[in-house]
């Protein structure tokens, strides 16, 4: 038998160096184990998880009852790809399209994938049941948005570390400002807008929440310009901001709703693309579809991991815990002059660092916090983005916010 030798972070950070890809820049820690809210390094230091890998994690690490599902699917059958039928498929399905009340669903994996679904099923809908002429559907997408890495989500984007040496673009994008509902208007007027997607609360952005009524009245105007809104919540969705859905907050049901992330609850790549009949049925066999999309193991994850949602009131308790949070850091600005803004919802939060957007003080800050043991990561310079996993309790939250509040004061 051979033994492999223990590594130390350097060591490990080194091997990845040599031979990945440099396609990340993370901050310089190396973690080997989580439970709940809390990770540890290889060196066994503990730390606060503030990131949730992008807020898929919001069920807590490891938590048992999805590591069940998961443990207990694998014994039997892991993947039958969609050639044949599988006995999960169906009851995970049906549950899934109950707890979000739509018609059906279109499983896949990654976020993007199922960025890429809506957006094809987005044009499909728009020839098959609109009437568009061929070739000439549109969709206008917000400036500013983040829905993934593939060839026609980066087509969309306005950031050049995203899209700088990958041209040529897909052609058929309009792209308008967010939060901007004139602007909005104005494109729809076109009748070759297909739909309009949008991220509730833009992410990556640096956690940009729009003004209150945006996403209703945006979705009133697409209605009304025979356009389909299709919400991306592969981010804000599954209880991340206080509720369900972040488009639940202004009782907006896109046509299209795009999940991933939590819906494994960070287990595994698992996402799904919902809509109603008239949408979905416009995708008929053998024109989409993924090896992996939908398979056993998958639909028994995310079932499990959507009743933990559900069982351990995580969207209630995210939004109380960020109200604790964004009232603990609104004092913080009162006593530095480092911070100058605080936004978001329920636990998905951000604040902005007084200095320039590429400065490195929001990453130093980070390093910091790390030093400290809380990890979280600078998104577009100076902002730090908190998002922890939703199972943290009150004591935890002010613990946290004791260590964000003295790593700044000391900086
Ligand atoms: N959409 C949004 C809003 C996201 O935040 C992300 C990832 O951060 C994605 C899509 C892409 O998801 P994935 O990285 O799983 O492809």
């Amino acid at each position: 038998m051979t033994s492999e030798k223990t590594l130390n972070s350097q060591e490990l950070m080194a091997l990845e160096d040599k031979f990945g890809a440099h396609n990340y820049h993370p901050l310089p820690v190396v973690l080997s184990k989580g439970e709940g809210v809390y990770v540890w390094d290889v060196e066994g230091k503990k730390y606060f998880d503030f990131l949730s890998a992008y807020s898929a994690v919001n069920q807590g690490h490891c938590h048992p009852k999805i590591l069940k599902a998961l443990n207990d699917q694998a014994q039997n059958l892991t993947l039958t790809s969609r050639a044949f039928y599988n006995d999960q498929l169906g009851k995970y399905e049906k549950f899934i399209t109950d707890y979000f009340g739509y018609d059906r669903v279109l499983p896949m994996n990654t976020g993007v994938e199922a960025v890429e679904t809506a957006l094809k099923l987005c044009r499909k809908w728009a020839y098959e049941v609109k009437g568009t002429a061929p070739n000439q559907a549109k969709i206008i997408f917000a400036s500013e948005n983040f829905h993934g890495r593939t060839m026609a989500v980066i087509s969309a984007s306005v950031d050049p570390s995203s899209t700088k040496g990958f041209g040529p673009y897909m052609p058929g994008y309009q792209i308008i400002p967010y939060n901007d509902l004139e602007a909005l208007e104005v494109a729809l007027q076109d009748e070759d807008v297909a739909g309009f997607i949008v991220e509730p609360i833009q992410g990556e952005a640096g956690v940009v929440v729009p003004d209150e009524g945006y996403l209703k009245k945006a979705a009133e105007l697409c209605r009304a310009n025979h356009a389909l809104f299709i919400a991306d919540e592969v981010q804000t969705g599954i209880a991340r901001t206080g509720k369900l859905l972040a488009c639940d907050h202004e009782n907006v049901k896109p046509d299209i709703l795009i999940l991933g992330k939590a819906l494994s609850g960070g287990v595994f790549p698992v996402s799904a693309v919902l809509a109603r009949d008239e949408i979905m049925l416009s995708i008929h066999p053998g024109e989409h579809g993924s090896t992996f999309g939908g398979n056993p193991l998958a639909c028994a994850v995310a079932k499990a991991a959507l009743e933990v949602i559900q069982e351990e009131k995580l969207a209630e308790n995210a939004d109380a815990m960020g109200k604790i949070f964004r009232q603990r850091m609104r004092g913080l600005i009162e006593k530095t002059d480092m911070v100058t803004l605080v936004r978001g919802k329920g636990l998905l939060n951000a604040i902005v660092v007084n200095d320039t957007e590429d400065s490195k003080t929001g990453w130093n800050m980070c390093m910091k916090m790390r030093d400290n043991g809380l990890l979280a990561k600078p998104t577009h310079g100076n902002k730090i983005r908190f998002a922890p996993p939703l199972v943290m309790n009150e004591t935890q939250i002010h613990e946290c916010c004791d260590i964000i509040e003295k790593t700044i004061i000391e900086f």
